[in-house]
């Protein structure tokens, strides 16, 4: 199938595309912004989406770097998957971030697919969403208004919603360095390499004196959004690193869900069961990773 007719959009500077924007909203046309295409063109191909008009980014400069600012590492929406990947500084300062970019789609994907176009697309069953709700990442929107910055925990809002209003564009993603000694992991299954995963786990930990101290756990695939596992984080305040208790909060994980999705490929059951046992391994790798 080949896509609706358009108006396709071109603007060279941030403020350019702000303002054009408002100007196609103001006309009654539906707009939508395109960065690297990965899902927006094959949405596009389908006609499930039939924008108006497009506005593509691409020539947009000032949109691509990543760099560490003020203490956090701050990566432009335009930067792609790949430039992430390749980057020194996301490696070895924030490496949650780096592993779960590598999980996105194949090398073809990341070197077109925008860091940014991720989390403004929010499908549940993207790694990336999970990281920022881990890591409390901030989102700044640039709009009409100038720009706002939105934590993650605000930021997904339901399937594919996100908290940007309309004319607004996501323009860069913070992230804090991982603070020395804490452990990490990120675990997921897909049906095949480079999937979408039907369910996966994101997590810091942190231990000190032979206990675990804190634990910031989330799944995605599962739901509508990534979603925070606080009953399991609870139950690993204070207690010892091993595979009991960390079988323990998987099992809590896996009850704490209310209504796991389910599709032709993943049931609810099994969905429940792949978070408990994610859950377990990948405490296990993040324990061995903290000191
Ligand atoms: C075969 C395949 C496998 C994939 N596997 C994975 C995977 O394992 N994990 C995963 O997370 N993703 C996966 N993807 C999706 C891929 O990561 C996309 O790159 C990403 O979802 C969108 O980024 P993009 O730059 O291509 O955005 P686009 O496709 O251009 O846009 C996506 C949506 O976000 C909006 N948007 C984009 N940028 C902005 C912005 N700066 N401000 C506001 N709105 C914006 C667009 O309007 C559109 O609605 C896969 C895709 C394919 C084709």
């Amino acid at each position: 199938m080949k896509p609706a007719p358009f108006e396709y959009h071109a603007p060279t500077s941030i403020a350019d595309a702000v303002t054009l924007l408002a100007r196609l909203e103001d006309e009654g046309c539906d707009a939508k912004i395109l960065a690297g295409g990965q899902s927006l063109m094959p949405m596009l191909a389908m006609r499930v989406a039939r924008p108006d008009a497009l506005v593509d980014l691409r020539r947009v400069p000032g949109l691509d770097h990543i760099r560490l600012q003020d203490g956090h590492i701050a990566i432009g929406a335009m930067a792609s998957k790949r430039a992430a990947e390749l980057s020194e500084l996301v490696r070895e300062r924030q490496p949650l971030f780096h592993a779960a970019t590598r999980l996105v789609g194949h090398q073809q994907i990341r070197n077109r697919g925008s860091v940014g176009g991720s989390f403004a697309h929010a499908d549940p069953a993207s790694e990336y969403p999970a990281v920022a709700l881990v890591l409390d990442m901030e989102m700044v929107a640039t709009g009409p208004d100038g720009e706002r910055v939105i934590p993650a925990a605000e930021f997904f809002v339901t399937y594919m919603t996100t908290a940007l209003e309309p004319g607004e564009i996501l323009t860069e993603v913070r992230m804090p360095v991982l603070p020395a000694g804490t452990g990490w992991a990120i675990q997921e299954i897909t049906r095949r390499s480079g999937d979408l995963a039907l369910a996966g786990i994101a997590l810091t930990l942190r231990i000190e004196a032979g206990r675990c101290t804190d634990a910031r756990i989330a799944a995605f695939g599962i739901d509508a959004t990534a979603v925070r596992l606080g009953e399991a984080e609870e139950a690993l305040r204070g207690a010892a690193p091993n595979g009991e208790s960390f079988a323990r909060a998987g099992a809590i994980a896996a009850a704490s869900l209310a209504d796991p999705m389910s599709c032709i490929h993943a049931s609810a059951e099994y969905r429940r069961h792949l978070v408990g046992t994610l859950l377990e391994r990948a405490l296990a790798e993040a324990a061995a990773r903290a000191h």
